[in-house]
């Protein structure tokens, strides 16, 4: 029998006000809400799963009279420990809340639950031919509530911005079990300060995201991939260079290296159609413009590119299955390296100008240290945002691969604050970049930071130990 006290007092002050369904209770249910994609976890006490705001209320308010500490969950694909367990809290997922209203016309935006997954909003709103533009490897299984905790980023960053662009709503319930609606979708609203932006990013410590009003774009009309290999960091800052002057709008410029491709390759046995290999290759999306002139531009354009010497091979995908394949190499990354390795990884991002220059340094004092480990670089070079990814080799065991990345860390925070850049550029913070907050907020920043929590959830209980410690 489980005799967790708190436990039994929150059963007890639930009993018949919640469907069964909405608990799990059992431990072996409860394990797998534990942990994230970081493969960090945790027990936690108890697992809700409320189908309406009206039951997020109630356990929140529970929770805060019981002080019992509540983390919000989402699809769990976070990458920095945010919906962790740590100490038995009780999770509340969101994952059954994920109605999808009808997408307004007029205008253009759409309600969800925050348990709709991103790539079911993209499904529902294509058919109007409209598009949230959040796009990531892992829109198949993230949720909204988690994209917007997270304001995360993507491989269209560099044409619509992070997500904290891409919402006019949000109906929040905080720990005492109040119901508040922000914003209502409206467009224009200059009232003071904007809560839905200090929701966003706060990684579930300030509120929970019941819903949300999204913005929407047209679907871009005229897409092209296109796919390169490259020598050297420094031909693809010319090839960015080309593309930045070019008669189309970049919709995305991803790169990855040799190592990456050969992981994906691999594991997932896909395979890049170019012929002659680089040590460095980008994925590059386009919009043309309507018309049949701009296909004339781009092939003049791609002549040119090829002609150069700084790119090797290159192509552009003539179908949509052609597309997918191109974007499956880039978007089957993450999944390659994790599938066999222990790996720690680095979200950065610094001036896009400086990206090269920065990304040789790391990469010369990441060699300079010795470290029996592997560096795999890939990310997001138009929006300045490069993924370091360390990579265990077999020669040591986890212990000092733990040791080996804490020395190197240390360094590379410091390197980051030279370049003035950020150790979490969209993956936030959770647990893993504590330490990077601790050292780049001022106290004065800190303070102001504290007292906004203590706002709103003046019992600490809200995913607490998740971005800063109290
Ligand atoms: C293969 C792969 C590729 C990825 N690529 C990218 C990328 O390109 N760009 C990028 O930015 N990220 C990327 N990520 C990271 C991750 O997908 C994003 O951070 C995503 O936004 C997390 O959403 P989620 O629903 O999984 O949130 P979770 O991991 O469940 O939670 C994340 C945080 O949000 C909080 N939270 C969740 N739901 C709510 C809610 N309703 N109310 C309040 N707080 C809530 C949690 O407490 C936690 O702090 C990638 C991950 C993987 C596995």
């Amino acid at each position: 029998m489980d005799l967790n006290p708190k436990k039994q007092q929150l059963l007890k002050a639930l009993e018949g006000k919640l469907p069964q369904e909405v608990i799990l209770s059992k431990s072996e249910d409860c394990a797998p809400y534990g942990g994230d994609w970081t493969r960090m976890t945790g027990s936690p006490l108890l697992v809700f799963l409320p189908k309406t705001t009206e039951q997020v209320a109630l356990i929140l308010k529970n929770c805060n009279e019981l002080k019992i500490p509540v983390i919000p969950s989402g699809g769990r694909t976070g990458l920095s420990g945010g919906a962790v367990v740590t100490a038995n809290e009780v999770v509340l997922s969101l994952s059954r809340m994920s109605k999808i209203s009808s997408v307004d016309l007029l205008g253009r935006t759409v309600r969800v639950q925050a348990g709709a997954v991103t790539e079911a909003v993209h499904e529902h709103c294509a058919k109007e031919g409209l598009l949230w533009p959040i796009d990531l490897a892992s829109k198949g299984t993230c949720e909204v509530g988690g994209n917007l905790s997270t304001n995360a980023g993507g491989v269209r960053v560099i044409r619509y911005g992070m997500v904290r662009k891409w919402v006019s709503g949000l109906q929040i319930v905080t720990m005492n079990g109040d119901v508040i609606e922000l914003n209502r979708g409206l467009e224009k609203n200059n009232t003071g300060y904007d809560l839905i932006q200090l929701m966003v990013g706060a990684e579930g410590t300030l509120a929970v995201i019941t819903e949300a009003t999204l913005k929407l774009v047209r679907l871009p009309q005229k897409e092209k991939v296109l796919f390169f290999s490259l020598p050297s960091l420094e031909a693809i800052k010319q090839l960015f260079k080309k593309a930045r002057l070019a008669p189309f709008e970049i919709l995305a410029f991803e790169f990855f290296s040799q190592s990456c491709l050969k992981a994906v390759e691999k594991q997932l046995n896909r395979r890049s159609k170019l012929d002659k290999p680089g040590e460095f290759y980008v994925l590059m999306e386009i919009e043309l413009g309507l018309g049949s002139e701009p296909e004339d531009l781009l092939e003049q354009w791609l002549v040119d590119v090829l002609g150069a010497d700084f790119v090797i091979d290159g192509m552009w995908a003539q179908s949509s299955t052609e597309r997918k394949e191109i974007w499956g190499l880039r978007e089957g990354i993450t999944e390659s390296i994790a599938l066999t390795h222990e790996v720690r990884k680095y979200d950065v991002s610094v001036a896009v100008s400086q990206i090269v220059e920065f990304i040789t340094e790391a990469e010369r004092l990441f060699l300079s240290m010795n470290l029996e480990a592997d560096l795999y670089l890939f990310g997001h070079f138009g929006d300045g945002s490069p993924h370091l990814n360390i990579v265990r080799r077999d020669t040591i065991d986890h212990k000092t691969f733990v040791e080996h990345c804490d020395r190197f860390e240390k360094e590379l925070y410091l390197l980051i604050k030279k370049w003035g850049g950020s150790a979490s550029s969209e993956h936030g913070v959770g647990l893993l970049k504590k330490s990077w907050v601790a050292m780049a907020k001022t106290p004065q920043e800190m303070a102001l930071v504290k007292a906004i929590k203590t706002a709103f959830d003046p019992n600490h209980l809200l995913n607490p130990g998740k971005i800063f410690s109290l």
